[in-house]
């Protein structure tokens, strides 16, 4: 098949919901893909994040195609060792209590709202069921968690929409402060912005939030679901903030680019699901737990942290030798660039598709989120590509 082709198939029998780069790719290996022509793209996306390893690490495979061969699939009515043994190496590396799996970001933030309002509900009462979240948020594309997302545009043609959230600008105190009342029983955030255009949380007001959310019940769940997994410099965003919210979501870079979700649960939270009140056919899927070990075993590693902290700080450096670039922001590997006025990210992207580099954008930002494990030589390629691709 020709790449063209698959356009053609795609174009007449996929739904249109995605306004796709010309890029069919047909295979690769670390921070480089191959298209059906053979020609290679470095990697600047990641797949949006999730292919944490890069394309095909070959230990990764390993542990996906040993247990491939052993089950592909219980359900949740029976006990699998990866699903067990996934959960176990979650709690002991972040020091939660206990971890529920479904399939996706969107599916993890879905079950954390549930919990915060059965929680708000048997605590404070059948009133208690209001949820804070920040402008500019992103929660995910099902009608609750579109309604927990922060940005008017996400709350058209729908109707009717999830009730009970309000949403407070990010980084304000006082406006926080203003929006709570006996009524709220959770508040959830993103500590880096990612879709909503790469924005970070200032460290004060992450440990204001975290204060008051203990001074007055209420559950405090962080959106990890793309700063999660090493994504920003440590294992979890959360520990450079200095907190420890009642729930955290994992999903993007937990899978290596198989889909998974994960609601971590602390000492408060742990017990509020019992039996039959939350579940998915497909969640922890021993295939996907096994590919998710393999992530965690590479990961969670001290000289592999490190080493995103210092391509983020090379590739900020690089980028900001750009002209046309005004400004990074982000963290770690997790980085949003400004382009000059009369630049359009968005066109740059199609630019540097075409060019051999795939690359993201958020808002009117590019957005660079490339496989945790890229190395220093796809860096260069990649901005080299970025250079000749301005305009
Ligand atoms: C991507 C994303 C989601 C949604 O995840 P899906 O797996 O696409 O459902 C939710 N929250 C954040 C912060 C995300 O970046």
């Amino acid at each position: 098949m020709e790449k063209q082709d698959v356009f053609d198939k795609d174009k007449t029998y996929v739904a249109h919901t995605y306004n796709r780069f010309p890029v069919a790719v047909q295979s690769g290996r670390g921070a480089t893909a191959k298209d059906f022509a053979g020609k290679e793209y470095i990697d600047f996306g990641s797949g949006i994040g999730a292919n944490a390893l890069g394309f095909c690490n070959e230990e990764w495979v390993k542990a996906v195609t040993v247990q491939l061969r052993l089950v592909q699939h219980t359900s949740n009515l029976f006990y699998t060792m990866p699903n067990a043994l996934l959960a176990e190496r979650l709690c002991q590396i972040t020091g939660y209590s206990k971890v529920f799996f479904g399939n996706s970001g969107a599916e993890a933030n879905e079950g954390a709202i549930k919990l915060a309002r059965k929680y708000g509900r048997e605590k404070k009462g059948e009133g208690c069921n209001q949820i804070i979240t920040l402008q500019s948020s992103f929660h995910g594309r099902t009608i609750t968690t579109l309604a927990a997302t922060g940005q008017d545009s996400f709350h058209q043609h729908f109707f009717p929409f999830t009730e009970g959230f309000r949403y407070v600008p990010i980084n304000d105190c006082q406006q926080l402060s203003d929006a709570i009342d006996a009524s709220v029983c959770g508040i959830m955030v993103e500590l880096v912005q990612g879709e909503g255009g790469v924005t970070t949380m200032d460290k004060e007001y992450a440990q204001h939030l975290e204060t008051l959310c203990k001074e007055k019940d209420i559950l405090l769940i962080v959106d990890e679901v793309q700063t999660g997994i090493g994504r920003t410099g440590t294992f979890l965003c959360c520990e450079q903030y200095h907190i420890h919210p009642n729930i955290i979501t994992l999903a993007k870079g937990l899978g290596g680019g198989l889909p998974i979700g994960a609601i971590l649960m602390d000492e408060q939270t742990e017990n509020v699901f019992q039996s039959g009140h939350h579940g998915s056919t497909f969640g922890g899927n021993p295939v996907v737990c096994a590919g998710g070990i393999e992530v965690l075993e590479q990961v969670y590693n001290e000289a592999f942290l490190s080493s995103v902290s210092t391509k983020a700080v090379y590739l900020e450096e690089r980028l900001l030798t750009l002209s046309g670039v005004t400004g990074v922001s982000g963290l770690g590997l997790m980085i949003g660039v400004t382009v000059a006025e009369g630049l359009d990210a968005r066109q740059i992207a199609t630019q540097c598709a075409e060019n051999g580099l795939l690359i993201l954008t958020a808002k009117t930002k590019l957005r660079i989120m490339p496989p945790l494990n890229i190395t220093m030589e796809e860096i260069d390629k990649g901005i080299d590509v970025l250079h000749k691709s301005r305009s």
